[in-house]
């Protein structure tokens, strides 16, 4: 556990740690030092009336208030996308152990063309208004380029919107790399952006993430890493961490940053979700999972790749996943956005509650506003175990395993937890001790994120 955890001391979310020597004061992405005779007259003027006495009150007070405000903001503020997300076909030609997304190995419903156009225009008019670029995501709940000719058609829909509306347009591609040297070079190609899901050497990257079938996948994957590189595109890794890799994360971050050199890499704990339900992938030990992606951390910065996770943000303000609470709308078959992104067609969406836009059948696309609306409400209520968390507004809490969408008492899994709560606390204490130390010993610093 952590030692000398953060306690509010506020209304407002300040919180201080006393460790032998110092004070450590937070407020939601800024931390302060106080050397410990000075910690108590710090505390009783950061939460006074009275104008600051030191630059860091101000950062501190300002932080805390900003979080607020944002979180609000983020739940009240009308859902204008910037950013389409599309699942084209939940198929896929592997067969990963955890996948959360159970795609169907023969032919399944894919999306029409047609329906992407208006929901394109949509997200067009938008960019439009808020002077902002097009980003488009293809994404799975499979493999999006399974299907080239489908995926490049979808791909001109979306580029003759954009170009309409005199738009640049950010392409981004979420893929499993395991596909021939022609059908690499196209999405090297065609795509700005290569998100590529490696879970480590071959022995693991073999087993957890197989053939449909059976069949090694390693090998492929770094070929599709060579192709992407060649063509001076960027790549994004994501790694997914089981049960019987997660110690292993060291030597999982030198592989990656020394095979596959991404510009960043993405681990994220396997969500118990879909597949990963089976108890055989599932982590339990947040302290050892935190101090082997500590460890990885600190090799792939040796290597200058960042080495994140999405669970806990601390440069952000944010909640769960949850689409309604972030610039996205994300497409699946059957011709509805969904909020959740471990739905992969209209049916799931449907069931769950989770649908938050249609097809309106002739070439436009609804919005479904009372729907984000009391989705949003469902978002808003802090669970009763997060109200005095100083992390609270940096977590995605138990998405998307228990979502307090559907579950009104949503159990927070104690792992995820945990181990959110161990890589914040990480990263604020190293700010923490690079800060420089004044003349009146107290230093302040936004928390490094990396
Ligand atoms: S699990 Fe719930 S909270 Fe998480 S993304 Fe899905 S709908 Fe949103
Ligand atoms: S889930 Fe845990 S880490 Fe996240 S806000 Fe709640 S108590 Fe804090």
């Amino acid at each position: 556990m952590i030692d000398f955890p953060f306690t509010p001391i506020a209304d407002h979310p300040l919180f201080r740690a006393d460790e032998i020597r110092r004070a450590l004061f937070y407020a939601p992405g800024y931390v302060v030092a106080v050397p410990a005779e000075n910690a108590d007259a710090f505390e009783r003027h950061l939460v006074s009336d009275e104008p600051p006495q030191w630059a860091a009150i101000s950062e501190l007070r300002r932080h805390a208030i900003q979080a607020e405000k944002s979180w609000h903001d983020l739940l009240s503020r009308p859902f204008t996308p910037v950013c389409l997300t599309l699942y084209l076909n939940n198929e896929c030609n592997l067969l990963c152990r955890y996948c959360y997304a159970m795609p169907s190995s023969r032919h399944a419903p894919r999306l029409r063309p047609e329906v992407v156009a208006a929901a394109a225009d949509t997200v067009a008019r938008n960019c439009l208004e808020q002077n902002r670029p097009f980003t488009v995501v293809f994404h799975g709940g499979g493999e999006p380029a399974l299907d080239q000719p489908f995926a490049e058609h979808i791909l001109d829909t979306v580029e003759s919107v954009a170009r309409r509306y005199g738009l640049s347009l950010l392409r981004y591609i979420a893929t499993n790399g395991t596909m021939s040297e022609q059908k690499a070079a196209w999405l090297a190609e065609r795509f700005d952006m290569v998100g590529l899901s490696c879970d480590g050497p071959a022995d693991i990257q073999n087993s957890q993430r197989p053939r449909l079938g059976g069949g090694d996948t390693a090998k492929a994957v770094e070929r599709t890493a060579r192709i992407i590189h060649a063509a001076g595109k960027t790549l994004h890794v994501r790694v997914t961490v089981t049960r019987d890799s997660a110690a292993r994360q060291p030597e999982i971050a030198d592989y990656i940053c020394a095979h596959l050199r991404p510009a960043e890499i993405h681990v994220e704990p396997v969500y118990r979700v879909g597949r990963g339900e089976q108890d055989e992938t599932a982590l339990r030990d947040a302290e050892g999972f935190t101090r082997a992606f500590l460890e990885a951390r600190a090799i792939a910065r040796r290597w200058g790749v960042p080495w994140l996770n999405s669970g806990s943000r601390p440069g952000e303000i944010h909640g769960p996943y949850c689409h309604v609470m972030r610039d996205v709308l994300q497409l699946v078959p059957g011709e509805i956005a969904t909020t959740c992104l471990k739905t992969t067609d209209r049916a799931q969406a449907d069931a769950g509650g989770y649908t938050i836009g249609g097809s309106d059948g002739h070439g436009g696309f609804t919005i479904y506003a009372e729907r984000i609306a009391a989705i949003r409400s469902s978002l808003a209520a802090t669970p009763d175990s997060c109200q005095s968390c100083f992390n609270r507004y940096h977590c995605v809490r138990a998405c998307p395993e228990y979502c307090p969408v559907t579950d009104n008492n949503q159990r927070l899994g104690s792992f995820r937890c945990q181990v959110h709560q161990l890589l914040a606390n990480a990263l604020i204490r190293e700010t923490a001790t690079s800060l420089p130390v004044g003349g009146n010993g107290i230093a302040g610093a936004p928390v490094r994120l990396s």
